[in-house]
């Protein structure tokens, strides 16, 4: 119908401006983040500072969900999963304490946000992604955004990565309700793991391996996705599938 060509014209126009306009409004948005929800919240390591102003998280949300990829929340990514909260994805950056060149294992690729925000920092990243869709579109955007300091597989990172052990540090970034132990094994001396533990009431960890042990400190409590797989049946408390999937962190 004739009318339906007129509206596209305005549609068509409104696309093309707002797409240049969003440009520099998105690097406007990331340091509006930084600086609002992480710096302001406590995180000070200017490695990951950096790295949270340079990754451009709207890469790594749906089309449905750029214009909200810098506010202060987690945002579904498909398949019931989520990308993290900013802050959370920052303070777990910290908790890592890497170093250019350290080699990282991150369980949970989901987007492959937070395996950019480690790249950035220089380290060598390793991620485990159990949901296949994820695995290759997070491999994809990971490829066309350049990090290619990013090696990214599927498959279940309830045993970690033994081939590339040990790490200097482990992410995990979907709760199980006890810390699996091969992951810890696969930490080096003065590595430390960052993990969400619990089922409904998740807490956020630090395990680090010393000399003769593993040291625990709690951080605060966390709400993540929970980790499927092999870990569901070793400890029978898996997780609801009812569940909420929003990793929210309470701060
Ligand atoms: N780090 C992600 C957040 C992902 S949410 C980001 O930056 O976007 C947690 C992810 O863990 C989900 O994608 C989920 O599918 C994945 N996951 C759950 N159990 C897993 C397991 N056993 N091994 C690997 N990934 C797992």
């Amino acid at each position: 119908m004739w009318w339906k060509k007129l509206l596209s014209i305005p549609v068509f126009v409104y696309t093309v401006l707002s797409g240049s306009a969003a440009k520099g409004d998105e690097v406007e948005q990331r340091e509006n983040m930084v600086s609002r929800q992480i710096e302001t919240r406590g995180v000070r390591d200017p490695r990951v500072l950096a790295a949270m102003r340079r990754v451009p998280r709207h890469e790594f949300v749906p089309a449905a969900q750029r214009s909200m990829a810098y506010q202060d929340g987690p945002l579904p990514i498909g398949y019931g999963q989520t990308i993290s909260q900013p802050y959370i994805v920052a303070v777990m950056t910290e908790l890592a304490r890497l170093k250019p060149g350290d080699r990282v294992l991150e369980i949970g690729t989901g987007s492959g946000y937070q395996a950019a925000v480690l790249a950035e920092i220089g380290a060598e990243v390793y991620s485990i992604e159990l949901v296949p869709e994820l695995a290759a579109e997070a491999a994809e955007t990971l490829k066309r955004l350049g990090y290619t300091g990013v090696e990214a597989r599927q498959g279940d990172g309830y045993a970690g990565w033994p081939a590339a052990a040990p790490f200097r540090a482990i992410v995990v970034t979907a709760a199980p309700p006890t810390v699996p132990p091969l992951l810890l094994e696969q930490l080096d001396v003065g590595g430390r793991l960052v993990i969400p533990v619990g089922d409904y009431f998740q807490e956020l960890q630090v395990h680090t391996r010393g000399e003769d042990g593993i040291e625990v400190e709690t951080i605060f409590p966390v709400r993540f996705v929970p980790m499927r797989g092999r870990i569901e049946d070793s400890e029978g408390a898996g997780a609801d599938a009812d569940e909420p999937d929003q990793p929210a962190a309470e701060r």
